[in-house]
């Protein structure tokens, strides 16, 4: 297919789960600068749409290109050295280490944990784990041990550990389950932070957050796109309102 501008450009991708068409045929562009909310009901295929493209899970047809190159069929850690960072829904932060040594381990060509511990960093290291630790509103606590933090700011750090290797990709599950009110309003403007210079796709059920975030909306429904648009656009979608927000 042809190249295109797009960070991402899905087109016709289609995965069978035995017979079954958890992604159906699907098209879906997104732009560098761009913040996308995925929404649907349950089993809409939104979690699996982000499985494939972090490769994950393998597509049985269609093509899934970033920054214009075929990433169907790569390997998940080549797919992360591409620039495509996945954030899973429990955090996978190392709770003994502080939040300067969490970000430090995760620094590309990184050091082992036992290296972080007992080797000094250098100087490229500091200013990059100083950048994200202000981008994720931790750089106040970088001593801190994370089982110190909240429950948003492990979420938090969870993300700058992404950011370490600033992945122009970045794709998060239902970021604000089980945050505070206070630690959503942050996370809304952390990720509209960070959506610079890369693309988001978040998927989230809460529309009041929903509404806050998102550049654009797309609305799964059984494997498919439903809708896409602004929210007010997909907020007022007959169909929307049919199989999603009128339940
Ligand atoms: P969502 O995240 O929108 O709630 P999912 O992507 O988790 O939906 O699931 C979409 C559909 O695909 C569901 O019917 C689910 O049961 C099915 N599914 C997901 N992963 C697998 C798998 N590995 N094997 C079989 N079925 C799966
Ligand atoms: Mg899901």
């Amino acid at each position: 297919m042809s190249n295109t501008d797009f960070m991402l450009a899905v087109e016709d991708l289609t995965v069978s789960f035995d017979g079954f068409k958890a992604i159906d045929n699907l098209t879906l562009y997104v732009d560098r600068d761009e913040l996308r909310v995925i929404i649907g009901p349950n089993g809409a295929g939104k979690t699996t749409l982000l499985d494939l493209i972090c490769g994950k899970t393998r597509a049985s047809g269609g093509s899934i290109k970033f920054r214009n190159r075929e990433m169907t069929g790569l390997p998940e850690y080549q797919i992360v050295r591409a620039g495509v960072g996945r954030k899973f829904q429990t955090p996978s932060i190392y709770e003994n280490l502080t939040v300067f040594q969490n970000l430090a381990v995760s620094f590309p060509r990184g050091r082992s944990v036992l290296g972080a511990l007992t080797f000094r960093t250098t100087e490229a290291e500091r200013q990059r784990v100083a950048e994200v630790a202000a981008e994720i509103a931790l750089d106040e606590v970088l001593e801190r041990e994370a089982a110190q933090l909240s429950h948003g700011q492990k979420q938090w750090l969870e993300i700058g550990m992404l950011l370490m290797q600033d992945p122009k990709l970045l794709m998060l599950d239902e970021p604000i389950a089980g945050m505070s009110v206070r630690e959503r309003e942050l996370t809304a403007e952390l990720l509209k932070r960070i959506s610079k210079g890369r693309a988001v796709i978040v998927i989230e059920h809460d529309m009041d957050f929903v509404q806050r975030i998102a550049d654009k909306v797309t609305v799964m429904h059984q494997g498919r796109i439903l809708a896409e648009g602004s929210m007010a656009q997909v907020q007022n979608d007959p169909r929307v309102i049919d199989v999603y927000l009128g339940h």
